[in-house]
């Protein structure tokens, strides 16, 4: 193993998970990252979480107010902008969060807390980005990940609460006997998704992680695995198994293998 720690991210090792193509795509090809498109709902989620940190930062509602308005008023966030259904949206997940903080008594409070969390041992580094970081009391402490969408999936929310919960509790060297109450709290639809978690939940992570990052460095196949996630794959239009799955669907199930034919609904197959 060279001296540079294999870098782990939430984002890194969902995608190794979903499709082992996309995954190369972003982290193994060395080709640049396509732009990402600003549909509203990313609009949407990037100006209330800039809102959640200011309001943490100060504890006023109005310097969120502002940062929002002032954020979905830019005229690359038009679609986003005054009038339409993303501001609106905007707003009320804003008033939620609002009320979330309000909700929030603690002894001190960080907002977006950003770092990494190194183990030579594994030869990893983790990053990752809190929210929100609160301590509660002497040994209890909070952890929030804010979301904006219509739904989370809840294994997802988990596996980002476990590498959040890690870098604060290794930022603030958080003693054996603190607990975490890591959230996962939707401001659009109020739902909280919570995970009390210790020294040693932050250990098995850190195991979890190090054997994920074992089989990461060991792939070579980088197959495809098409799905309802191409829709939101940024290399999508780079990819010949999705716009394959997409122009045969099921047909090539009705297709000797290698024999021209037609298929049961009257769809010729490959020669
Ligand atoms: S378009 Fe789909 S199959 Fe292709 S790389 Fe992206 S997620 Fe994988």
């Amino acid at each position: 193993m060279s001296g540079e720690l294999f870098k782990v991210t939430h984002t890194k090792i969902e995608a190794f998970r979903r499709c082992r193509k996309q995954y190369w795509f972003g982290y193994v090809s060395g080709l640049v990252w396509p732009a990402p498109g600003d549909p509203p709902a990313a609009i949407v989620g990037n100006g209330v979480h800039r809102a959640m940190q200011k309001l943490c930062d100060t504890g006023e509602p109005k310097d969120g107010w502002a940062e929002l308005d002032a954020y979905l008023r830019m005229p690359k966030h038009a679609v986003a902008g005054p009038g339409t259904e993303g501001w609106a949206l905007a707003f009320a997940c804003y008033e939620r969060g609002i009320e979330a903080h309000r909700a929030i008594v603690s002894e001190a409070r960080w907002a977006e807390l950003e770092s990494w969390a190194p183990s030579k041992r594994l030869g990893i580094t983790v990053r990752a980005k809190a929210d929100r970081v609160d301590r509660l009391g002497p040994d209890r402490w909070q952890v929030v990940d804010w979301k904006t969408g219509r739904f989370d999936l809840d294994d997802v929310v988990d596996r980002q609460l476990d590498l959040v919960h890690l870098i604060v509790r290794t930022v603030r060297k958080l003693p054996r006997a603190a607990t975490v109450r890591a959230v996962g709290w939707n401001l659009r639809t109020g739902e909280q998704r919570v995970r009390e978690l210790t020294r040693d939940d932050a250990r098995a992570t850190m195991e979890y992680l190090g054997g994920m990052a074992q089989r990461m460095q060991a792939e070579t196949e980088f197959l495809a695995t098409p799905g309802v996630h191409c829709a939101f794959c940024n290399w999508r239009d780079r990819c010949e198994e999705a716009a394959r799955v997409e122009s045969e669907g099921l047909d090539w199930l009705e297709w000797d293998d290698g024999v021209e034919g037609l298929g049961a609904d009257g769809v010729r197959g490959p020669a």
